[in-house]
């Protein structure tokens, strides 16, 4: 486990780019590992972690809340729009909105609920068919959607492709969250999380680097 060198390596990122200390937010990517080692990361008091998966979620994440109350649990993955308030009750970030559909589906439920999760737009920045997230050219329009449903949004979250240059889709992510006003940027993974912070990334997704490689694929 080296919770500690992930911190350190994001604290230097910071510094090198006259950030804040404390700038960015590390989400411990905890799906599929085995719970021990996801305990051990709980017990150094470290709160924020993300998941996949809804279903995983569930079955997990309740016990450790009761245990560690103060833990904030962010939803990297997809969500079907018959999920939302499964996953209102259980996470506080959504990182993955990327339709009308759901946007709609979380409105509504923000204003029965009378609370709001952190909401991310997932932005398919490399334009890949098999990828979730909204395409780059419809962002803007889309940030506009959300916003007049009273849907608030903190920002976008990209994954990009694994063939190319992540330094080229965080800088085009940050362009487009600056242009819309969005100070949010959920970019950066345990391969590139220090060039996502030197281009300006406030949430980075880390997790084989904290838990060690995970048993099968997610
Ligand atoms: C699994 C996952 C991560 C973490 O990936 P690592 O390479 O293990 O750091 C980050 N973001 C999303 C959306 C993921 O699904």
């Amino acid at each position: 486990m080296s919770l500690p060198e992930i911190q350190t390596r994001i604290a230097a990122a910071e510094a090198a780019s006259n950030r804040p200390l404390g700038a960015v937010e590390l989400i411990a990517v905890s799906k599929v590992q085995p719970p021990e080692r996801v305990e051990a990361v709980l017990r150094t008091g470290h709160t924020v972690f993300g998941e996949n998966r809804v279903q995983e979620a569930q079955a997990k994440w309740p016990t450790w809340k009761e245990s560690f109350p103060d833990s904030k649990l962010h939803l990297l993955g997809p969500l079907q729009s018959n999920k939302v308030r499964v996953a209102m009750e259980l996470f506080d970030v959504l990182h993955s909105l990327d339709r009308p559909k759901l946007a709609g589906a979380l409105a509504r439920l923000v204003q029965e609920m009378g609370s709001c999760p952190e909401i991310f737009i997932q932005v398919n920045t490399g334009e890949e068919p098999q990828k979730a997230g909204v395409m780059p050219q419809e962002v803007d329009a889309f940030v506009a959607e959300c916003r007049g449903m009273d849907l608030p949004i903190a920002g976008l979250m990209c994954i990009p492709p694994v063939e190319e240059e992540p330094a080229l889709h965080f800088a085009l992510l940050a362009k487009m969250a600056e242009r819309n006003g969005l100070s949010g940027l959920s970019m950066g993974m345990s391969a590139d999380f220090e060039t996502a912070i030197r281009l300006g990334a406030t949430h980075v997704r880390v997790g084989s680097a904290i838990f060690g490689d995970r048993l099968k694929p997610a």
